[in-house]
């Protein structure tokens, strides 16, 4: 859908919109995203009324009071604090399928009559929605179709717009287009100046508050060959300053970075920039040779727990996939990192095209060779995402029979490989490690979903 011009938007200086971050995710963290969008048009369009709304961390405070509840009295401990986020994973999984169940059929979600509310009480011009998950897609389907109905323009933008979403309202590419659409206005300043402030304490399922910070747009590698999460923009790094503005105006105490990757050399000035003010945070990044003789330094910068995309324990498959890494340095990166305080806890993508048994196992006796260092083991399958260079390149990765299909929840690809394990072959495989993966975890398993939540334990 093109981005028409405003009319008959009101003028900016009385226009009142309201971000929106629909159902369902994690409800542990206020979102970036809206965040983000809010500092941006407020810096460039000042008269502008401006409101974000995370609908998805209402929709679990109302939906799942006991759990709110308990998270008081059990906050303090490990046990009972994972036993009670185990309880949300288990619970809203059930919720979620059910409601998107009802959606599908045409029915409207639970709660839905008092999420409007909160969003017509303000009188909006305009709705923008934000979809980072596919999993929000129906619920913002229905707000759409419903705010639609009572006059309200609707936006919509992020990763996970599918074509049944464009089918319905207009589509922004990025902040710039938004603002474009609603001011008018092509020219603008970037910032990066967040405002949390929109979200209270109590909707939020976390011990304390953990705010998510970018500290670069794009990503500096680039080169992995299954991933298209970069999207091609230039890598550019946010000021320190305004960094170190945000974190001191939210007066933010625990932190994570929701960058792909952070280089060795800006995650020291972070954390040089981060030491005084006692924060803790968490960030991933590609295991390098250049993190070595840093982590010390890092740790006392306030670094808890790290995400290593590591992937896989065999040179062939790192090359291939373009990693740029080693597997005798990850493995030294994983003991330094560990001496010094720091919890790893480390991807793995099992059945990048061309592994095979062979190679499975290597990674597997990676694991094994450095379990102690590692305290959670996150290990996923090999997907072909659209755009990336296995899809761009798929002869010269042994990849045919590519077929696509679209649902209302994405696209789903599926694909051939000419040579190594097929698809069951490394089912079957996958199945009879999952109990050897589950045991190397030290912390719950809910942490593996939760990430953020291993600053605290
Ligand atoms: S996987 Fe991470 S490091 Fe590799 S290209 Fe993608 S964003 Fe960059």
């Amino acid at each position: 859908m093109s981005i028409k011009p405003l009319y008959p938007l009101p003028h900016p200086s009385s226009m009142k919109i309201t971000l929106l971050y629909p159902p369902f995710c994690p409800p542990t963290v206020p979102p970036h995203s809206i965040t983000y969008l809010a500092s941006y048009l407020k810096t460039n369009s000042p008269e502008m009324q401006i409101k974000c709304l995370d609908l998805n961390a209402k929709f679990h405070r109302l939906r799942f009071p006991e759990l709110y509840q308990r998270l008081v009295k059990a906050r303090e401990n490990i046990t009972p604090y994972s036993e009670m986020l185990e309880k949300y994973s288990s619970g809203a999984k059930k919720v979620h399928r059910e409601n998107n169940f009802r959606m599908y059929g045409g029915e409207k979600p639970e709660l839905f009559r008092e999420l409007l509310e909160l969003i017509l009480e303000d009188k909006p011009d305009v709705v923008g929605l934000s979809l980072v998950y596919n999993s929000q897609i129906f619920f913002s389907l229905a707000l759409i179709e419903e705010l639609s109905s009572r006059g309200i323009k609707c936006v919509a933008g992020g990763p996970a717009v599918s074509k049944f979403v464009e089918e319905k309202v207009t589509v922004m590419k990025d902040e710039a287009e938004l603002l474009k659409f609603l001011t008018g206005n092509e020219k603008a300043e970037k910032t990066y100046a967040l405002d949390f402030s929109h979200y209270p304490v109590e909707d939020y399922l976390s011990k304390e508050m953990i705010y998510p910070i970018r500290s670069s747009y794009g990503c500096c590698h680039k080169a992995c060959a299954f991933c298209t999460h970069h999207d091609n923009v230039p890598y550019k790094e946010i000021d320190l300053d305004d960094i170190k503005d945000t974190i001191l105006k939210n007066r933010i105490k625990n932190l994570f970075f929701i960058d792909d990757t952070i280089p060795a050399n800006r995650l020291s000035e972070l954390a040089a920039m981060l030491k005084p003010l006692g924060v803790n945070w968490w960030c991933q990044t590609r295991p390098t040779s250049d993190l070595l003789g840093n982590f010390g330094e890092l740790r006392k910068g306030g670094l808890t727990s790290i995400s290593f995309g590591i992937e896989s324990g065999n040179q062939r498959i790192l090359d291939s996939m373009g990693k740029g890494t080693n597997v005798g340095e990850i493995k030294k990166v994983l003991a330094e990192s560990h001496q010094a305080g720091i919890k790893n806890i480390i991807f793995i993508m099992f059945g990048f095209p061309g592994e095979t048994e062979e190679t499975f196992y290597d990674t597997m006796n990676f694991l094994r060779d450095n379990r102690e260092n590692i305290v959670i083991v996150s290990a996923s399958i090999f997907g072909l995402q659209k755009g990336s260079r296995v899809y761009q390149n798929a002869d010269k990765f042994g990849v045919f029979d590519i077929k696509e299909n679209d649902t209302p929840l994405g696209e789903t690809i599926t694909y051939s490989v000419k040579q190594g394990l097929s698809e069951i072959e490394l089912k079957k495989l996958k199945e009879s490690v999952a109990r050897e993966l589950r045991e190397m975890n030290k912390l719950p398993k809910i942490f593996a979903l939760l990430k953020e939540q291993s600053l605290f334990f």
